[in-house]
């Protein structure tokens, strides 16, 4: 049942051939077990997932219409709102946090008869890129438990990766569903900003924070997409229409320009050879291929991390202890108060993303750096527009490297942040983009391609992500049991 596709789960429901409980009941029995090995869920809502699964069932003995996600276990990164199954964000602040509404995506996951199956484990508040930073403890790499899964999403990869659940929910504000699903071979797709509704996503950087599925292969990428976009009143940058992808068959050729990677950062060796067979592939098959260099790439990481952690410093001044979230039990002022409560509830990174934020967005330092860094991201913003005048598509790798050891980043922020050299652009301009599992390096770990398309494209996108996947063929089944 492990190896089946989403979609194959939904069919064999459907028509009977299983029942949902028989579903939920298998995954759940291997999701306790491979979660000692790998720390995948915080929140596993075990009793609760056997009624969702019943639940189904019913309508199906009453002959009633099932959703397009009938009995499907999902796994939930744990910063989406989900309604009495605690949400932590990968932090002490929220750890015992039980939210009364559901997230919108959350309530669509419903609409259509999926399972919301465990609230995967992530860096706190969705800072990271290693899941290192998660208050719940690290999780490991499939496919070496001696590395990282990459992050924010590290659970919901890792997870899709070990199949403990087909599909899962990532959230990506810098690329935090492309890298670990890069690190855990699996495909992971951020959607078009504004497509996938941000209510009850808990708020990072609100102009960049983006959900989206993560799964192992496009078709089951593009069903959880079907479910979860579309217009939603309750966020105000949600945008208009509501999108149903098809996957089909194309003849269409694509202008496709590949990035010079190899300028902007140090490129994994076997990353570069299997890019240019695929080069040579695609134009044998009669897109045109177009080499690019975009210099201004190289300032995507220090842009970012001024913006978004400005951003992050004044979201997350409403974790006060007065609201909700973690208190601290000894003060004599008010002042006293806050500081504790705050010192004592977040981890190291978020403190130092909220000093960086107050600092850049201080009365003296607001135009030397948060206003700055947003003119070059209205700058950077009409360069793609340019660029996608002229090419469908732009490809590069994911990240520059594969997944690396555990410890081996977590002393050295500046290095762990310039990880993400070539997933942020896509959340700085709000395009698509997508990471799809291109083959394994020397030390047989997955790597991952990485696939930008002008906004609102996404269609687009996942058909090509599609014709790739098959032409790379990825067969990477991690070790685990
Ligand atoms: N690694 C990036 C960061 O730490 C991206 C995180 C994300 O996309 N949520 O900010």
């Amino acid at each position: 049942m492990k190896n089946l596709k989403a979609i194959e789960i939904r069919d064999k429901i459907i028509n009977g051939e299983y029942k949902t409980i028989e579903v939920v009941e298998y995954f759940l029995k291997r999701a306790k077990k491979i979660n000692e090995k790998l720390n995948i869920f915080i929140t596993l809502n075990e009793e609760e997932i056997i009624e969702q699964a019943k639940r189904v069932d019913r309508k199906i003995e009453k002959n009633e219409k099932l959703g397009k996600l009938a009995g499907i276990p999902i796994g939930i990164k744990d910063n989406i709102i989900t309604k009495d199954i605690r949400t932590t964000c990968g932090s002490k602040m929220l750890e015992n946090y039980i939210p009364p509404y559901n997230a919108t995506v959350i309530n669509r996951i419903k609409e259509e008869d999926g399972i919301i199956f465990g609230k995967t484990n992530m860096d706190e508040f969705a800072m990271g890129s290693s899941n290192e930073h998660s208050y719940f403890g690290f999780v490991k790499n499939p496919h070496d438990m001696e590395r990282v899964p990459g992050g924010s999403s590290g659970g919901s990869a890792a997870g899709v990766s070990a199949k403990v659940f087909p599909i899962a929910l990532g959230s990506d504000t810098g690329g935090s569903i492309r890298q670990p699903a890069a690190f855990c071979g699996i495909t992971g797709f951020k959607p078009t900003y504004g497509r996938v509704s941000r209510f009850g996503l808990i708020a990072f950087a609100s102009s960049m924070d983006q959900i989206g599925p993560m799964g192992r292969n496009v078709e089951d990428i593009a069903l959880l997409y079907n479910t979860i976009n579309g217009h939603d009143k309750r966020d105000s940058t949600s945008l208009e229409g509501r999108e149903y992808v098809t996957i089909k068959e194309t003849k269409e050729k694509y202008k496709i320009a590949f990035l010079n990677s190899s300028k902007i950062a140090t490129v994994n060796e076997e990353y570069l050879k299997r890019e240019e067979e695929l080069k040579k592939f695609l134009e044998k098959e009669g897109h045109n291929i177009i080499d690019v260099e975009i210099p201004e790439l190289e300032y995507v990481v220090a842009i970012y991390y001024i913006l978004a952690p400005s951003e992050a410093s004044s979201n997350l001044s409403r974790f006060d202890g007065v609201r909700y979230g973690y208190r601290t039990e000894k003060y004599s002022s008010m002042e006293e108060f806050y500081k504790k409560t705050r010192g004592e509830g977040f981890g190291e990174e978020v403190k130092r993303r909220i000093m960086i934020g107050t600092f850049c967005l201080s009365a003296g330092y607001y135009d030397a750096y948060y206003n700055k860094a947003l003119k070059i991201r209205h700058f950077l913003k009409k360069k793609f527009s340019e660029l996608f005048k002229g090419v469908d598509f732009l490809i590069n790798p994911t990240t520059p490297t594969t997944a690396y050891k555990i410890g081996e980043k977590i002393s050295n922020p500046l290095d762990m942040y310039l990880s993400d050299i070539f997933t942020i652009t896509a959340n700085l301009i709000g395009s698509p983009a997508i990471s799809i599992p291109i083959g394994f390096d020397e030390k047989n770990l997955p790597m991952g391609m990485h696939i930008l398309a002008d906004e609102k494209k996404d269609a687009m996108l996942l058909n090509f992500a599609d014709i790739l996947e098959k032409i790379v063929d990825f067969k990477g089944e991690p070790k685990i049991e």
